[in-house]
């Protein structure tokens, strides 16, 4: 079946926070796409009109370590984004059991990673929901950063449904478990934050204990990312020029890396 006229539909791939989402055939190109249907729903007029000026926006960010946003169209009450088609993601290679990290491994990850979000950052997008699910593996070994603003445009029904409740305050906790309740003096416009309750102390434990196999260089730059006041943290573009990257090992060149099967 053909959507718009180019696009040959083949499997359902899975079924993500705004809808189904196929892979698919470009006919124009020959290329293998996976298409993210997006139910309109109760607003289709209103997000149409401003959903697509930011998708035009997204269309125009080409770097290799973001994933490339190749067509946007309405079809039969649905927004349709078509995505260049990729193989696996970094969750997956974290979970398979029968995949071991180097060290060099993890350094070409992380700054494949850091490389496409300083790409974003210079032309001021930011991502805001960047976890290893949303972190795209292309069949050359690359990593590109996917959902790209999608959370800005479509809102993310996490945060509507649960304002103040289980699952914010849940991820929190866990947060202030892994780094410690941050300080005043640590972060001086916390209190100005728009929800800020005081919280119960949590120390912070070593970092080390959080990632026992780093060397010193790596927790540096972690303990660097992980700084509370955003004014304190570490662009990422200092991220990138962080001696953890000209260090020995030198991260793995992308078609090296394991993946799985
Ligand atoms: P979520 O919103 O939960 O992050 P997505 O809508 O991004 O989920 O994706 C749903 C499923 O579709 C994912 O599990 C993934 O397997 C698949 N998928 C998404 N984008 C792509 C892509 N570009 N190439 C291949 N598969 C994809």
């Amino acid at each position: 079946k053909r959507v718009a006229d180019r696009y040959l539909k083949r499997e359902v791939l899975g079924e993500g926070t705004y809808g189904i989402v196929f892979k698919a055939i470009d006919t124009k190109t020959g290329q293998t796409v996976a298409i993210k249907k997006i139910r309109l729903g109760k607003y289709k007029e209103g997000v149409n009109f401003t959903a697509l000026r930011e998708i035009k926006l997204l269309k125009e960010l080409k770097d290799p370590n973001i994933i490339e946003l190749i067509d946007a169209f309405p079809h039969k009450g649905n927004l349709h984004l078509v995505f260049e088609f990729m193989e696996s993601d970094l969750e997956a290679v974290i979970r398979d059991r029968n995949i071991v990290l180097s060290p060099a491994d993890v350094k070409s990850y992380l700054q494949m990673t850091l490389k496409g979000l300083a790409y974003c950052h210079k032309k001021w997008v930011v991502h805001r929901d960047m976890k290893p699910n949303n972190l795209l593996i292309a069949s050359d070994g690359q990593l590109k950063l996917a959902d790209f603003g999608l959370a800005r445009i479509f809102g993310s029904p996490d945060r509507k449904f649960t304002h103040q409740g289980s699952s914010d305050i849940d991820q929190l906790g866990k947060i202030f478990a892994a780094f410690g309740t941050p300080k005043p003096s640590q972060w001086p416009d916390m209190v100005f934050l728009p929800d800020y309750v005081e919280y119960q102390y949590v120390p912070a434990p070593p970092l080390r204990t959080l990632f026992p196999m780093a060397s010193d260089d790596a927790l540096d730059l972690l303990s660097k990312m992980f700084t509370y006041d955003p004014k304190a943290r570490i662009t990422v573009q200092q991220a990138l020029e962080h001696r953890y990257f000209s260090s020995v090992p030198a991260p793995t060149k992308p078609s090296l890396l394991p993946r799985p099967p």
